[in-house]
C-alpha cells in the first residue's frame, strides 16, 4: 500500500464516471460524496476517520458512481486494484461470486438512489455513526499498513530468524534447528509469525518473505556452523529446516532459490528440510506435491508439520513426497495425562516405521514428556524444555555448549532425562521470555 495522502479541504478527488482504480481509508478528516461536480450537486454522504470510499471500483473495475470531494483537511490511504486482485484471488469461488453479484446490484441500486435523491434534495447520510462497520475498517487499515510495512520491513533488516534445536531423542544429538521468523516491528515491538505470516500471505508478499528467510535462515546457520566440530559441506552437520506456506509451494520460485542458495553455499541438500502442514498440503495438492517431490529428488527432507491436527487420512499420507512427521504439540501435551492420546502418538509412531518417516515430537516442555516419548520409541523431539527458539549468536552458543556434552538440566543425569523441569509445570514454561535458553 503506497504511503498516506494529505488533502486540502475543496480537493476533488474523483469524479462521476471517471474510471477508477483506487479507493481510499479515511485516516482524519471529512469526506464529501456528491452526485457530480459543481455547486448545484446534491450531496449524497459524509464519510469520515475510519471509512472506506472508492472500494466498488477497485473490485469490478466499473466507472466512479459519485463526486468525492475533501469537505476538511483529510488524511487517506490508498488502496490499489492490484492489493484487491491479489486478495480476490485468494477468495473462495462462491464468495467470490456473490461479492461481485451485491456490486451489480448495488450499482443500480445507488443510481436509482441518487435519482430520487437528486429529485428530492434529501438530507445528506452521515456514516460516521456507523460504530460497527467502523471497527471492521480500523482492522482493515492496520492490516493493509502492516502490509507496507511487511515491504519496507524486509528492506530495512525488521525481519530476524530465530532457531529452535531438534534433537536425537535416545542419544540427545543435535539433529539440526527449526528456522522461525520474528519481526522487530518498530512501531509494535517484536511480532511472532501469527502477526504477520496472515497478512503476507493475502497480500501475495509470501513468496518475497520467504526467500529473504531462505537467504537469512542459511547464512545464520554456517554462522553457528563455525563454533561446531563438523564443517558445514557435511550432510551429517546438523539440519536445518524452513517453514513454507502453501503459497510458496504453488510455483517453481521457491525450489529454485533453494537450489540456488544451497549450491552457493555449499550445503548439501540433504542438511535442508522443508516443513509445510498438512492443511496448507490439501489446498493446492498437485502443484505443491510436485514441488515438494522436486526437494526431495534433490536430496532435501520434507516434513508434515503440525501433524494430527489436519485431516489428512493415513493413505493420502502415504502417497505424500515426506521424508518426516511433526507430530503437534497438542499431543505431547496431553499424553501424559490422556492413555487416549498415548494410544493415538503410538499409532502415529508405527505410522512413522512402516512409512520410513522420522517422527519429531514437537512441545516438549517437561522432563517426563521426554522420557515418555523416548520410551515409546519416538526418535526426535523439540520444545521449550530442551530450548527456546533463540537467534542465531545466542543459539551457536548453546549448540556449542550442548556438543560439547554440557546438558541442560533434564539431560544431566545418566539416563539422560531427569532433572528440575519436573518441578516446572506447563504453565509456568509457557510464561518464560523468548530468549531464555534451558
Ligand atoms: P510451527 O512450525 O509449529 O513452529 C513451532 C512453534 O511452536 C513455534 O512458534 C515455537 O516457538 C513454538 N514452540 C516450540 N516449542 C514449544 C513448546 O515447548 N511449547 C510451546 N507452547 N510452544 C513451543 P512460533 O515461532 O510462534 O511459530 C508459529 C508458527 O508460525 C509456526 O508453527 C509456523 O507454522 C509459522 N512460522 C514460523 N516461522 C515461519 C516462516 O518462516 N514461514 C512460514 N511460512 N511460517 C512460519
Ligand atoms: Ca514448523
Ligand atoms: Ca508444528
Amino acid at each position: 500500500m503506497p504511503r498516506a495522502v494529505h488533502v486540502k479541504a475543496g480537493t476533488v478527488l474523483f469524479r462521476t464516471g471517471e474510471p477508477g482504480d483506487v479507493a481510499y481509508f479515511i485516516d482524519s478528516g471529512l469526506l464529501q460524496i456528491q452526485t457530480h461536480p459543481g455547486p448545484d450537486a446534491v450531496i449524497l454522504a459524509q464519510h469520515g476517520k475510519g471509512q472506506l470510499i472508492g472500494e466498488m471500483a477497485i473490485i469490478d473495475g466499473g466507472p466512479r458512481s459519485a463526486t468525492v470531494i475533501a469537505a476538511e483537511d483529510s488524511v487517506l490511504y490508498p488502496v490499489s486494484r492490484d492489493q484487491i486482485a491479489s486478495r480476490l484471488k485468494t477468495v473462495d469461488p462462491v464468495i467470490r461470486a456473490c461479492l461481485e453479484t451485491v456490486l451489480v446490484r448495488f450499482r443500480a441500486t445507488m443510481r436509482t438512489l441518487s435519482e430520487l435523491q437528486a429529485k428530492q434534495a434529501a438530507t445528506p447520510h452521515d456514516s460516521r455513526s456507523d460504530a460497527p462497520s467502523a471497527a471492521a475498517l480500523r482492522q482493515a487499515v492496520e492490516s493493509l499498513k502492516l502490509e507496507t510495512e511487511i515491504r519496507s520491513g524486509i528492506e530495512r533488516g525488521e525481519f530476524v530468524v530465530h532457531y529452535q534445536p531438534i534433537i536425537a531423542l535416545d542419544t540427545g544429538d543435535l539433529h539440526g534447528f527449526e528456522a522461525l521468523m520474528r519481526w522487530e516491528h518498530p512501531r509494535l515491538g517484536r511480532l511472532g509469525p501469527q502477526h504477520f505470516i496472515p497478512v503476507a500471505e493475502s497480500a501475495g508478499l509470501m513468496p518475497e518473505l520467504t526467500a529473504w528467510l531462505v537467504d537469512a535462515a542459511i547464512e545464520g546457520l554456517l554462522t553457528i556452523d563455525l563454533g561446531l566440530a563438523v564443517p558445514h559441506t557435511s550432510a551429517r552437520a546438523p539440519r536445518l529446516s524452513i517453514n513454507v506456506s502453501a503459497i510458496d509451494l504453488a510455483e517453481d520460485r521457491l525450489v529454485t532459490h533453494l537450489r540456488a542458495r544451497l549450491r552457493a553455499h555449499e550445503v548439501p541438500p540433504a542438511r535442508l528440510t522443508v516443513e509445510v502442514t498438512e492443511t496448507a498440503l490439501m489446498t493446492n495438492t498437485e502443484q505443491a506435491v510436485a514441488q515438494l517431490q522436486i526437494l526431495r529428488d534433490l536430496g532435501c527432507g520434507v516434513a508434515i508439520d503440525d501433524f494430527g491436527t489436519g485431516y489428512a487420512n493415513l493413505s493420502y499420507v502415504r502417497t505424500l513426497p515426506a521424508s518426516s512427521l511433526k507430530l503437534d504439540r497438542s499431543f505431547t501435551a496431553a499424553m501424559t495425562e490422556d492413555a487416549l492420546t498415548r494410544r493415538l502418538v503410538d499409532s502415529v509412531l508405527t505410522l512413522g516405521r512402516d512409512l520410513n518417516m522420522a517422527v519429531v515430537a514437537e512441545g516438549l516442555e517437561l522432563s517426563e514428556d521426554m522420557v515418555l516419548l523416548r520410551q515409546m520409541g519416538c526418535p526426535y523431539g523439540q520444545g521449550f524444555g530442551i530450548a527456546r527458539p533463540a537467534d542465531q549468536v545466542h543459539m551457536a552458543a548453546w549448540a556449542r555448549r550442548w556438543q560439547k556434552g554440557e546438558r541442560p538440566a533434564p539431560f544431566k543425569d545418566a539416563a539422560g532425562l531427569a532433572g528440575p523441569m519436573e518441578r516446572t509445570n506447563r504453565a509456568q514454561i509457557s510464561t518464560l521470555k523468548e530468549d531464555q535458553l534451558s
